[in-house]
């Protein structure tokens, strides 16, 4: 969505760099509370990794890739709330998830019970899959992920996955059936990758709480917030303007004073919250050359993103009823999550299925060509519905993502960065600072409202969730948890 290029003002209130969710979620916070805020965006249009523009091929407005907001995503929501937006997400019904497994549709449900119980449904499920001696070979990991706090999981931050779940003799048949497709999934990295307290961080809360259920995007991505964050900030004086790469920040006697940008421009302010992308940090903060921001370059420059390879196809038949089906982990597969957008976009009409799909890090295949990607993307169709195999594509779309979503690689959880600096007036937010949550569009919500609490003196940040039930009872009455709350 290119918004027409504007002069940045000379000095504000507050100077945001970057417009994904996380900056322009934290200029709308400060705008609200009445400051007069410029937003810097490098790129010809905001919306960062979330975003989407319209694509005259597909005829349709079409994402970066499919994106999924859960009901833990509370920062996230509450701001489309307040943008009036909350209703462009569409809740999926029962069943939770549709899982795709050799050949076979398996049903797992979200029911809610007070944790652990609600996990008793998805038993027999996971009966046909392993047996019952891999389901219960995770019951020294159930007993720690019940009994270790926010704060007590960070400490497995130096291990793998992989050794971590060996480590408490959980089966290699539940590794291989649940855990490869679970991380791959959410954490967008091989088990042998993945921080340990990145996986017990979805592990205790999937033990922990119930009623998890997922929505999907009734517009494009940045339909659902972009225009909406742009008219709240101008309407307090502010200003988000694009193609406005900031190449240094101004900082003097320790003190943040404003950024200096590509075009050689300059822009003023007493506050400064960076909220661009990890590999976007290290550049910018090695070419201001501040020694007290030196140790958070060093953090910065050791977040590497996951690729994706995310498609569109459109169809000239409609391949079932399912909207949102993922298939479980297989190393020789392409995709791991599917949408049919036909059955949750209104805008998109006609008789056929339109397809989106993400194939995720190691399963990327950035190599691989459209045809390629296509081909693949249609067997992997007909495996879910035989009638792909008789369908016509009417059109495709492929996107390469190179860095998508930060991995969570061992040590990475101990780097993510708070959102205050050793340098006066400047800020972080951003999907990858420590927010106690998955990186995700919540993550970045979540970075928003902390930084923009700090500018404004303020507790805006929900907190991040935590385990409640019979679950939340083991976690009090731990000895070994240290109960602090998060920040
Ligand atoms: C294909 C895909 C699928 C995903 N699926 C999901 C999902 O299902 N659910 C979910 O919650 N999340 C998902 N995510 C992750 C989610 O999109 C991100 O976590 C979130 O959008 C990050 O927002 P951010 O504001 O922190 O960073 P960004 O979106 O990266 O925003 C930073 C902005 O800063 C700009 N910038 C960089 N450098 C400069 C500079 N020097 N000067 C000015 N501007 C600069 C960038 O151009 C960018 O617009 C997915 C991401 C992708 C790509």
């Amino acid at each position: 969505m290119p918004i027409p290029a504007t002069a940045s003002p000379a000095s504000c209130d507050a100077l945001v760099i970057g417009a994904g969710v996380a900056g322009l979620f934290c200029a709308t916070a400060l705008a609200d509370a009445g400051l007069r805020v410029c937003v810097l965006e490098a790129r010809a249009e905001p919306g960062g990794r979330a975003r989407s523009w319209f694509d005259a091929r597909m005829a349709m407005e079409i994402d970066i890739g499919p994106h999924v907001v859960s009901s833990e995503h509370v920062n996230f929501l509450r701001m489309l709330e307040r943008l009036g937006s909350a209703d462009r997400i569409a809740w999926q019904p029962d069943p939770l998830l549709t899982l795709l497994d050799a050949g076979e549709l398996l049903a797992a449900a979200s029911v809610r019970w007070t944790p652990p119980l609600h996990g008793l449904p998805n038993i027999p499920v996971a009966l046909r899959r392993m047996s019952l001696a891999d389901a219960l070979s995770h019951w020294r990991l159930s007993w720690q992920a019940a009994r270790v706090s926010e704060s007590g999981l960070r400490a497995l931050d130096t291990q793998d996955a992989a050794s971590w779940l060996r480590s408490l003799q959980v089966s290699e048949r539940a590794i291989d059936w649940f855990w490869r497709s679970a991380l791959l999934a959410m954490l967008n990295v091989p088990l042998e990758q993945c921080s340990a307290a990145a996986a017990m961080r979805i592990f205790r809360l999937m033990q922990g709480r119930s009623g998890y259920h997922f929505g999907f995007p009734t517009v494009g991505l940045s339909q659902m917030y972009v225009p909406q964050c742009i008219a709240a900030i101008r309407a307090r004086g502010g200003e988000v303007r694009t193609q406005a790469a900031v190449r240094t920040l101004d900082v003097q006697d320790g003190i943040v004073r404003g950024a200096h940008l590509r075009d050689g421009s300059a822009v003023r302010a007493p506050w400064c919250v960076v909220a661009i992308a990890p590999w976007n940090v290290a550049p910018l903060l090695a070419r201001t050359r501040e020694a007290r921001l030196a140790p958070l370059q060093q953090a910065a420059t050791r977040f590497i993103g996951a690729p994706y390879t995310s498609s569109y196809l459109a169809l000239d038949r409609r391949l079932g009823e399912q909207r949102f089906w993922a298939r479980v982990w297989n190393p020789q597969d392409l995709n791991t999550d599917f949408y049919d957008l036909a059955k949750i976009r209104p805008a998109v009409t006609g008789g056929g299925s339109l397809i989106a799909c993400n194939a995720i890090g190691p399963n990327a295949h950035l190599e691989w060509s459209d045809a390629q990607v296509i081909d693949r993307t249609l067997v992997e169709l007909e495996e879910f519905a035989p009638s792909a195999g008789a369908t016509r594509v009417l059109a495709a779309r492929v996107h390469r993502i190179r860095a998508a979503i930060p991995q969570p690689r061992p040590g990475t959880e101990a780097l993510r960065p708070s959102h205050r600096t050793a340098v006066g007036g400047l800020l972080l937010a951003g999907d990858w600072t420590d927010t106690s949550v998955p990186c995700s569009m919540e993550s970045a919500a979540r970075s928003a409202a902390l930084a923009a609490g700090a500018v404004l003196g303020q507790q805006l940040a929900l907190p991040a969730p935590e385990t409640y039930g019979l679950v939340g009872l083991l976690r009090e009455r731990s000895p070994a948890t240290a109960r602090k709350p998060c920040a």
